[in-house]
């Protein structure tokens, strides 16, 4: 069993990443990504007081790596980070943050431009429909880009917000051919499958399925509680719905930065 959507102190998560490797152990799983929020302002400065900036990167890495070293008998400890897809900065961000190898890259859309994010349109009804198409096309430009191994998140816009989701199968169409171009895999976030308004869609998951396009589920965990949260109902959900499973060396097969 692995995860590897975990967020840590180091960025806004709650506990440090040694208790999130020892949560981890004690829950059994094999392998722990740990990947917190990278900033998306490819001037290297911190564009939220939550993310890493480059001058955090060095010490990151240094800190993950040396207790996955610590902990080696026990569990494998990956470190990567949740990059941010702003069109502007990202590929100045990616080309500083494969420069410490991460062992994968998992990078998610939160913003599709300066003013509205998935918080700040939660209480703005009005702009739902407009934001989830925007988004979904963010979510496309960035597979397209060819440099990640796990997209977050894809609809975390359902998490505050009832969507009519028919309007976006043509983007979902396009997002899984891209996935499917780029060696991509699909991340099924079980924290926002907890949000208020969430609703499962199996559209895109079925056209997974005709692409063998993997599937990885992923708590997002801010608390090491978090870990392993609605586990058991996303697999059966993927197991129901015949949905791909990584596969065998899916962890060894990451692109190599
Ligand atoms: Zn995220
Ligand atoms: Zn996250």
């Amino acid at each position: 069993m692995f995860e590897l959507h975990i967020h840590t102190t180091f960025s806004d998560g709650h506990n440090t990443p040694e208790e999130v490797i020892e949560k981890a152990i004690e829950l059994n799983y094999s392998t722990i990504g740990i990947s917190d929020h990278i900033t998306a302002d490819g001037s290297g400065i911190p564009d939220t007081d939550h993310c890493l900036g480059f001058d955090d990167f060095e010490n990151y890495f240094k800190t993950i790596r040396d207790l996955k070293e610590k902990y080696k008998d026990k569990i494998n400890v990956l470190v990567s980070g949740e990059l941010d897809y702003k069109a502007e900065g990202y590929m100045s961000v990616y080309n500083e943050f494969v420069k410490y190898k991460p062992d994968y890259i998992l990078t998610s859309v939160h913003s599709i431009n300066q003013t509205q994010n998935v918080w700040s349109v939660a209480d703005k009804p009005q702009v739902w429909e407009a934001f989830a198409y925007e988004f979904v096309k963010l979510d496309i430009d960035l597979v397209n880009t060819g440099t990640l191994d796990i997209l977050g998140h894809f609809d975390i816009f359902k998490e505050h917000a009832t969507v009519n989701e028919e309007k976006l199968y043509p983007l979902y169409d396009e997002l899984a051919e891209a996935l499917y171009k780029h060696n991509v895999a699909l991340e099924l976030n079980t924290m926002n499958a907890l949000g208020p308004c969430y609703v499962f869609n199996s559209y895109l998951f079925e056209k997974c399925k005709d692409y063998n396009i993997p599937v990885v589920v992923a708590s997002d965990a801010h608390m090491i509680s978090q870990l392993h949260l609605n586990f058991d109902d996303a697999f059966d959900r993927i197991k129901k719905g015949g949905y791909p499973l990584p596969p065998k060396g899916f962890i060894e097969k990451f692109k190599k930065q």
